[in-house]
Order: C-alpha cells, then sequence, then structure tokens
C-alpha cells in the first residue's frame, strides 16, 4: 500500500490491492478479447459516470492491446436512492452521444450491489436495439447474485460492505484512492 497518502488514514482496511486490480485486468481483458476475437465492427464500451472512470480507463487499454478496436461511450444516470443505497428508479442525465443499433457492447461496470441500476441499464441498452449487450464488473458483492442480471464477467466478488476507491467514492471523496477499502467508521461519524 502507498504510504504518505491523505486517504491512507481514513481506510480501515484494504479489501483489494492496486496490484490485484492490475492484474484482474489484464485477464479479464484478455477473456473478452477473446470471446470477441470475429467481431467486425469493434466492441461500443459504455460506463456510468462516475464511478466506472478508473476502470474504464485501465481495461480499454488493456483490451486494446488484444481485442478487437474499441469505442468508449459514457452516460450519467441519478438514482433517487439515498446515500449508501440505490433504488432502481434512474434518471437519465447524460444520453448516449449516438445510434448504438446493431451495435456489440459491453457495459463496464465499477460495482453490482444491489444491481437494480445495471438492470434498469440492460433494459435501456436493448431498448435501443444493441445487437449484444454484455456485462464486465470489476467488483460484486453477494446480493447480486439474487438479482437475475447477467454479469458475463466479473473480477472480484468482495464482501456486503461500503467500499471505497478506484472510481468509489463516499461524498465524491476517494475515487483516486488505487485501492479498494473500507473507511474507518469516524469518517462517517464526521460527515
Ligand atoms: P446497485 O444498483 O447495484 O445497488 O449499485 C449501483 C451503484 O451504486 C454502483 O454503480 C456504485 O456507483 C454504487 N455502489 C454500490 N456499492 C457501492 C459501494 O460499496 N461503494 C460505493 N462507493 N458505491 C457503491
Amino acid at each position: 500500500m502507498a504510504q504518505g497518502s491523505w486517504y491512507d488514514a481514513d481506510i480501515d482496511h484494504v479489501i483489494i490491492s492496486e496490484e490485484q486490480i492490475r492484474e484482474k485486468i489484464a485477464e479479464l481483458a484478455k477473456q473478452v478479447a477473446a470471446d470477441h476475437a470475429s467481431v467486425d465492427d469493434g466492441l461500443l464500451l459504455v460506463g456510468v459516470l462516475k464511478g466506472a472512470v478508473m476502470f474504464m480507463a485501465d481495461f480499454a487499454r488493456a483490451l486494446g492491446r488484444y481485442g478487437p478496436p474499441i469505442e468508449i461511450e459514457f452516460m450519467a444516470l441519478s438514482s433517487y436512492g439515498q446515500g449508501t443505497t440505490s433504488s432502481g428508479v434512474v434518471r437519465i442525465r447524460k444520453d448516449l452521444d449516438r445510434d448504438i443499433a446493431g451495435r456489440h457492447i459491453v457495459v463496464v461496470e465499477d460495482i453490482v450491489d444491489s444491481g437494480l441500476t445495471l438492470n434498469w441499464l440492460l433494459r435501456y441498452l436493448e431498448s435501443r436495439e444493441a445487437a449484444s449487450v454484455e456485462v464486465v464488473a470489476l467488483f460484486r458483492k453477494p446480493d447480486a447474485i439474487k438479482v437475475p442480471v447477467p454479469v458475463k464477467y466479473v473480477g472480484f466478488d468482495i464482501p456486503s460492505e461500503f467500499v471505497v476507491g478506484y472510481g468509489l467514492d463516499f461524498g465524491e471523496r476517494y475515487r483516486e484512492v488505487p485501492y479498494v477499502g473500507v473507511l474507518k467508521p469516524e469518517v462517517y461519524a464526521r460527515s
């Protein structure tokens, strides 16, 4: 773990290290590349702002080394959930910039927890007539297994705790943390 960064003092324990993330992303990229070797018009990666930004940046570069040409799109969604939970009621704040009809899409997700957001997103992408929609999620929590959301590629199954880092925030902070960890209880107490 990097020493001396402001956030290290706020982290109770690390769940997944920076190195584990890097290795896993290379593995995921190889799998996705192998499964899409014959896609002619390339893959369209779709990420949801802002949590997926770090994963998208690293995954896209890893996939670029092994896979077909890619394009990247981002959407911004607001969920009406409060604080650390999501409700599944979603509003689009930034839509896709292009028509996705007939395209092969890979949704690049930071974390699947209840699966509600992802479930909504998949239905939305299908309604826009994508040729195929698959999901790569870097992290999955146990509840997600109960939801019928087809996540084809999963990086890590993690415990059902609120985590920060590698794009995941608490009150917009900690996204830059290069590993994923759990905050100390006093961090919640002071916010
Ligand atoms: P879901 O709809 O699957 O419950 O969760 C959707 C979104 O909630 C994720 O994309 C992520 O942005 C956020 N989320 C879920 N679990 C966590 C977590 O442990 N930490 C943080 N920071 N965000 C989370």
